[in-house]
């Protein structure tokens, strides 16, 4: 059975006094039962990923990163490194946004580069994959997310594939209001489960796939109860600590 994974995707939001207060909420909110049966994760802009992770010490909320360099160390101007963020402690990234695909130009090649060096470093990553509205309306979503989820994990072998997230972020409907159905989500969710199962069938079982885009308070839990979604990756709901508490029981 697949653990339900709801991370919360700050974006470039919050500053030190607005994250002690959104941590300390989310921290109440969601402790004890609702940590035992399902994993949390929350990625503030990484210049306060170790303020959070200390505020969270001895809670089990995983703090992660929304991007980072493939490369190690060097001279990589305004990098952070995957083993940059394991020594600080955190636990999972993002790799692939959307937004970084569309606005820094980042190709499924980087993202496979990328995917290599977190699992290397010990981060889970986060993929994510979704098509644009262009492509939905051409009737290409299917072939871009298949395209975007062989190309990132090119090079990840079945034993690694277990560590690995994958994230559908459909992106008409990231930061619109506009969600995909619970179907809709759920039609893609089981192209990528069936995708993954080239890999290993075994393994695929396991993998978690997220739904992100437009996650609110109201239809997570629908969208939470289709077969293939085992949780979200929630961006604007996730920093109003009502809305991502409401979001995390609902899943
Ligand atoms: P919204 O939840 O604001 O649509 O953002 C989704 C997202 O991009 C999470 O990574």
């Amino acid at each position: 059975m697949r653990k339900a994974l709801v991370i919360g995707n700050w974006k470039m939001n919050g500053q030190q006094v607005l994250n002690k207060s959104l941590v300390e909420q989310i921290k109440t909110g969601v402790a004890n039962e609702l940590l035992g049966r399902i994993d949390v994760g929350v990625c503030p802009p990484a210049v306060y990923a170790q303020s959070v992770i200390e505020q969270l010490s001895g809670v089990d909320i995983v703090v992660g990163a929304q991007n980072m360099s493939e490369h190690d160390s060097g001279a990589f101007t305004g990098e952070v490194s995957a083993v940059m963020l394991k020594d600080i402690g955190c636990g999972l990234v993002i790799l692939g946004h959307s937004e970084r695909r569309a606005l820094f130009a980042e190709t499924n090649v980087a993202v496979a580069a990328k995917v290599k060096a977190a699992l290397a470093a010990g981060l889970m990553p986060v993929v994510c994959v979704g098509e644009t509205l262009e492509q939905r309306e051409a009737g290409k979503a299917a072939d871009v997310v298949r395209e975007q989820l062989d190309q990132g994990l090119a090079g990840v072998d079945a034993s690694e594939l277990s560590k690995v997230v994958i994230a559908y972020e459909p992106v008409w409907a990231i930061g619109t209001g506009l969600t995909a159905s619970p179907e809709q989500a759920q039609e893609i969710h089981h192209l990528l489960r069936k995708a993954l199962e080239a890999k290993s069938a075994a393994v695929a079982a396991n993998v978690r796939l997220l739904y992100g885009g437009s996650v609110n308070a109201a239809n997570a839990e629908a969208l939470f109860a289709q077969p293939d979604i085992d949780g979200g990756l929630i961006g604007g709901a996730s920093l109003k600590a009502e809305d991502f508490i409401a979001i995390c029981r609902a899943a």
